[in-house]
């Protein structure tokens, strides 16, 4: 559970960031509620001083500053560092608002209940910061109570700092278990977010990915102005699963799945598409590169050492020009038809093709 402590670099920012947008509108809420409580303490400040007082109107008025930057932060960013520290600086801001209102008081008995209160929304504030930070806004809390005993010199200040100092260990122990809670839940479904949209053979995508992926219409011209799609299946596959078992042809299909993988660029799409079938989509790849690159698929497939047996594959080429993907896809798959009948392992581009030269009658 407490696993979180020991990510580091991407993995850690993913998960706080995670744990934030997880966190957003609470933490939001949180902080209206607080500055609600804040506004609302007027009713205990003129009971403790038995009189109304413009100034602490004003005081309390002045929360809707701190909470319209939080607001105006929230609307521009989800960076969770920001946010974090727009939150945590509100609380603190409430902290001197109630050091600044007690002050306008001779009667100082309830300023220690006033820190237990800012520290327990510290900590639900925290619940959307890392907790690291939470620890520092608490500590910062202790600083706030000293700074204050320069300027009003409380005479409980012993008991303040003992409750306070207490109720701060405690909730840094409560911050860490509800991160550990939620970084369960975050394994939890990054896992299935994983098997769902991978095959779990290769560890390439599945179909899934691509709807997930794709505008209305099954339309993807949106990812990038030129887009290739290449589909690639294994020849004679039957042939690797009777004469070597069915394990072997598994350890083939990986083998594969790798040489596509390697062969293409970080942003490019590999789907395992069916069976033996696998499918590129290439973004930024203009029709010359994707022959390119499907004849460095093919070449890598059939140069590189499987530890099983030699094997070859054919690859279908085509340009999405926009609109529906299944229908390039069909066009690739057709190229891939051609290529299988011209003898297999080899590339055939959709584009380079006389429509009347194949017989698509045979082809469906
Ligand atoms: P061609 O060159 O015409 O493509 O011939 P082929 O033998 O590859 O074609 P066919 O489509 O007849 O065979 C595909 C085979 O792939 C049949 C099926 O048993 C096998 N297959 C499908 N999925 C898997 C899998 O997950 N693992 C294994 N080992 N075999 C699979
Ligand atoms: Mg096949
Ligand atoms: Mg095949």
């Amino acid at each position: 559970m407490e696993a979180f402590l020991r990510l580091e670099g991407k993995a850690r920012e993913d998960f706080y960031q995670a744990k934030y947008d997880y966190c957003r509108r609470f933490n939001l809420g949180v902080l209206f509620v607080a500055a609600l409580m804040f506004f609302s303490l007027l009713v205990p400040d003129w009971q403790v001083f038995e009189q109304f007082s413009w100034q602490l109107l004003v005081i309390r008025s002045m929360v809707v500053i701190p909470l319209a930057v939080v607001v105006l932060v929230y609307r521009q960013t989800s960076n969770y560092r920001i946010m974090s520290v727009v939150s945590l600086l509100m609380v603190h801001a409430m902290i001197w608002g109630n050091i600044w209102a007690g002050s306008y008081g001779a009667d100082q008995s309830y300023v220690n209940e006033g820190f237990l209160i800012m520290s327990f929304i510290l900590l639900l504030a925290s619940f959307s910061a890392p907790p690291l930070y939470a620890m520092v806004a608490q500590l910062g809390l202790i600083g706030n109570i000293l700074l204050a005993d320069q300027l009003y010199h409380y005479t409980n200040l012993d008991v303040i700092l003992t409750f306070n100092i207490q109720v701060i260990i405690l909730l840094a122990l409560v911050d860490l278990i509800v991160t550990g809670f939620y970084y369960d839940h975050y394994i939890t479904q990054r896992k299935l977010e994983f098997a769902l949209f991978h095959d779990p053979l290769t560890q390439v995508f599945n179909r899934r990915q691509l709807h997930k992926i794709m505008g209305a219409g099954h339309d993807l011209s949106f990812m990038s102005p030129d887009i290739a799609i290449v589909i690639m299946d294994v020849d004679h596959f039957k042939l690797v699963n009777d004469n070597y078992g069915h394990d072997e042809g598994d350890r083939i299909l990986q083998f594969v799945a790798d040489c596509i993988r390697h062969s293409l660029r970080g942003p490019d799409l590999v789907i395992r598409w069916g069976g033996e079938e696998f499918v590129a989509i290439l973004f930024d790849c203009q029709r010359d590169q994707a022959s390119l690159v499907a004849e460095r698929i093919r070449s890598s497939v059939e140069k590189s050492v499987n530890g099983v047996c030699k094997i070859t594959i054919s690859l279908g080429v085509a340009i999405y020009p926009g609109g529906d993907c299944f229908e390039t896809i069909k066009k690739a798959n057709q190229a891939l038809f051609v290529a299988k009948r011209n003898g297999r392992n080899q590339v055939v581009c959709y584009e380079d093709l006389d429509q009347d030269s194949f017989d698509l009658d045979e082809y469906n």
